[in-house]
């Protein structure tokens, strides 16, 4: 099988082809499929096997079919929710600040033929250089759990419109004592959303928080 088999728009194909892949891994041959039919996914995979792929090809390629393109006339800005902020279509939670940091590389390097926007938010640096970058509108979203939280208090953020919620390496984020965050992110977004999880491990408490979602 070939990423041209897949039924990827071809932007993401290009994009695929620039970094000279043309077979996708097990877990891509699996996940890309269902994630494009909209259903919900949970996956047991690991670091190193093309699960970051596996899930922002399909990510893009449906954010990028259920909208024309960013502003397509002048003076027509892209569309914007409460209090004037442009919501964030998709979520994706990682549990460090050098994975969230290697994944929203990813969704650059995917997304580069397609008029997606994508921003990587972590603590430990400065808050308003991330509130310029929301101002001026994310469609992809990529955070750890404790500054996305800081920024909802602040009313920075609006995860109410958010399509598709990604929780990646769920098992660290439990291991790490996520869950409270997790749960309080789970509470923002709508009730309407794919959600996708990926684990390494399956213990009784990753069950536990698939079921929640
Ligand atoms: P990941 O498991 O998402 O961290 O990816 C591990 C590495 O595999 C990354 O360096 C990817 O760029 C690379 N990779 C992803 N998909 C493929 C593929 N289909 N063929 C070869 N390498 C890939």
């Amino acid at each position: 099988m070939l990423f041209t088999d897949l039924g990827l728009a071809e932007p993401l194909l290009r994009a695929v082809r620039d970094q000279g892949y043309d077979t996708p891994t097990p877990i891509q041959r699996q996940a890309i499929p269902a994630v494009l039919k909209g259903g919900d996914l949970l996956a047991g995979a690991q670091t190193g096997t093309g699960k970051t792929a596996g899930f922002t090809l399909p990510m893009l390629h449906r954010l990028a079919a259920t909208r024309p393109p960013r502003d397509p006339a002048p003076g027509s800005g892209p569309q914007r929710g409460p209090r004037g902020r442009v919501p964030i279509r998709a979520l994706i939670l990682t549990p460090t600040r050098e994975l969230a940091a290697q994944v929203e590389e990813s969704v650059r390097t995917y997304g580069k033929y397609l008029p997606i926007t994508s921003m990587v938010m972590f603590g430990g640096v400065g808050m308003q250089p991330q509130i310029d970058a929301l101002r001026r509108g994310v469609d992809v979203l990529v955070a750890t759990p404790g500054r996305l939280l800081d920024h909802h208090q602040q009313g920075t953020l609006d995860l109410s419109r958010v399509e598709i919620f990604v929780l990646d390496e769920a098992d660290r984020m439990l291991d790490m004592g996520f869950i409270h965050d997790i749960r309080k992110v789970l509470a923002l977004l709508p009730p309407k959303r794919q959600n996708l999880l990926f684990s390494a491990t399956f213990s009784d408490e990753i069950k536990a928080l698939a079921d929640r979602l």
